[in-house]
């Protein structure tokens, strides 16, 4: 059996989808349902024949995947909120109660309190200057006369990256790498 990996992308899109293995990608090419968009320079050789292992190849027609999403961590909430405060709107830099802000004044707020069963999620936390948390402290924001500027969401993101990131190099341009 031969070794590697094959990207594949999604039909029309060209969007990268998945990883897979060889027998799987020629599997994909001899049935038609894929084409080839990359070589890899070797061969599969059969006893009858020998067959041009790809490197990257695409469906021949587009399927509908949902995105999936980037897992949940604290800088990832930080960076997802741009280092702004959810509630005063301060920045890196702006002075809050006297004191220039810096990254480590910067924190992850549970906007349900995890004292409350708040969880690790996208959409319960935020970015909060220290001031707005220690202000906020295990209430709600409504119980605290605080308001949300704006509703935190889950990031998209190509959360391939890490995987293809591995790859070689006849990938990177099919891959988009963005910064979650
Ligand atoms: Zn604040």
């Amino acid at each position: 059996m031969i070794q590697g990996r094959v990207l594949l992308l999604n039909g029309g899109t060209w969007e990268p989808l998945t990883v897979i293995t060889i027998p799987r990608a020629i599997n994909l090419i001899l049935s038609g349902k894929a084409v080839v968009v990359e070589q890899s320079g070797r061969f599969l050789r059969t006893v009858r024949s020998q067959f041009p292992v790809p490197s990257v190849i695409a469906l021949r027609r587009f399927i509908n995947v949902p995105r999936r999403h980037a897992s949940w961590s604290r800088p990832g909430v930080l960076a997802r909120d741009e280092y702004t405060c959810i509630y005063c709107g301060a920045r890196i830099g702006d002075v809050v109660r006297g004191k220039r802000l810096t990254r480590r004044d910067l924190t992850v707020d549970h906007i349900l309190p995890q004292s409350r069963g708040g969880k690790n999620t996208w959409s319960n936390t935020a970015c909060a200057c220290f001031a707005c948390n220690h202000r906020k402290g295990d209430r709600l924001p409504g119980e605290a006369g605080m308001k949300l500027r704006w509703e935190p969401k889950t990031p998209r993101t190509s959360y391939l990256v890490v995987e293809m990131g591995s790859g070689p190099d006849s990938w990177r341009r099919y891959i988009e790498i963005s910064t979650p």
